[in-house]
């Protein structure tokens, strides 16, 4: 048990730990336990360790990747290993007997915009676990200037409304993370404490430990001074576009050769590409994803629940217009996002550019509408608002 310097409780005489610990004062100390003595006294109660939560998904890998697709287009090779290994982590979770299953995080290598955020933010979302969207160039080495990787875990216990037991089963999102490769070749010449030395103090959450993360506003409880964050079920995705990674032939032919998939010549060149190897050991499961194709752009548009299209469909529906679109203005839509290499990211913008004027301008006089948006409108804008009010 770690001690504080030798505090005693100013009650009770006891060595205070950092368990124990209960409330610090100028030059007194008061340990839990004498705090649940007065609670009793006073007749109050101590609030209660939070009841552990139930079974975390029984959905099988068939039905994960179903409901990863009514939100994701495409990417059906990353679809189906990524249910296989959300499958297989929660199993190990669930059933804490079956330990000989690795802990199955994540790598996840892609260009931008092609969906890495939105799969895991889906994981999340249909297993109803919460999850930590965190930007790995933000961190640093320990001691050094920056943000520590303990504010990882705090932060995922704040998306998991402070519930540790939920927390602990959540999902960690580390993107960017190409951008913290090791600066160079030869370990430890230079010290690299963005590179590197970011990627030592990750390691210690990866791996699967108990973390003492900071103190936190807002908390109800004096002893949570230091939350012990158990990290060893907590799934973690590193996500990056990995430019210039040299990619080799893939191995991977079904569900049951997952690791030889892993094993195969991939994790040597992400090695070179500057991931140390004691986080690649960590991250057994590799996903590729694709660059989107224009139908798949197209399809974005319109298909996945909360679809940009029906965002535009429902807001005009309240000043009365129905809107729709034809399929080749789709299409002219989906192309020019298709040159900006952005992937599904340029999407929203492009109808934004093409929708803000005529939201702008509409008479909202509460009329029946319909707009029919054409080939010539995404072609040119301002043909929308003479269409309308042609009409
Ligand atoms: P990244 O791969 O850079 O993490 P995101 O997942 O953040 O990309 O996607 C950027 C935007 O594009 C989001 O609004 C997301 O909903 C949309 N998007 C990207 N890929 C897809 C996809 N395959 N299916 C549906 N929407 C997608």
């Amino acid at each position: 048990m770690e001690t504080t310097n030798c505090y005693k409780c100013s009650f009770c005489g006891t060595n205070l730990s950092y368990e124990n610990l209960g409330i610090e004062g100028s030059n007194a100390w008061i340990c839990y336990d004498c705090i649940e003595l007065f609670y009793g006294i006073l007749g109050l109660e101590v609030e209660n360790e939070p009841v552990p939560i139930e079974l975390v998904t029984n959905k099988s890998p068939k039905q994960i990747f179903q409901e990863l697709s009514e939100y994701v287009i495409g990417q059906d090779n990353a679809k189906k290993i990524l249910s296989v290994a959300l499958y297989q982590h929660y199993l190990k979770i669930n059933h804490s007997d079956l330990c000989n299953i690795d802990k199955s995080n994540i790598l996840m290598i892609g260009p931008t915009g092609v969906g890495k955020t939105l799969l895991a933010k889906t994981m999340a979302k249909i297993l109803d676990i919460p999850i930590a969207i965190c930007d790995a160039t933000v961190y640093t080495q320990a001691g050094y200037v920056g943000e520590d990787v303990e504010n990882i875990l705090l932060k995922l216990l704040q998306n998991a409304e402070f519930n540790l037991e939920k927390a602990q089963k959540g999902i960690v999102f580390l993107d960017e993370f190409d951008k913290i490769a090791r600066k160079s070749s030869n370990p430890s010449i230079t010290r690299d404490v963005s590179g590197e030395g970011v990627q030592n103090s990750l390691l210690k959450i990866i791996e699967g430990s108990v973390i003492n993360i900071p103190p936190m506003g807002g908390r109800k409880h004096p002893r949570d001074e230091f939350i012990k964050f158990d990290t060893s079920n907590v799934l973690f995705i590193c996500a990056g576009a990995f430019s210039g990674l040299n990619k080799t032939s893939k191995k991977y032919v079904g569900f049951n050769n997952l690791t030889s998939y892993v094993e195969s010549t991939d994790v040597s060149k992400l090695e070179k590409f500057g991931i140390i190897p004691e986080i690649l050991g960590r991250l057994p499961v590799i996903v590729e994803l694709e660059e989107l194709s224009k139908e798949e752009l197209k399809s974005i548009l319109t298909k996945p629940k909360g679809a940009i299209i029906n965002q535009y469909q429902s807001l005009f529906k309240i000043d009365g217009v129905d809107l729709n679109f034809t399929e080749d203005a789709l299409e002219e839509i989906a192309s020019e996002a298709y040159k900006k290499k952005l992937g599904a990211r340029s999407l929203r913008k492009i109808m934004e550019d093409l929708m803000t004027d005529v939201i702008f301008n509409l008479e909202r006089d509460g009329q029946k509408k319909e707009l029919l948006i054409e080939l010539t409108h995404v072609r040119n804008k301002e043909l929308i608002l003479k269409h309308l009010y042609s009409a």
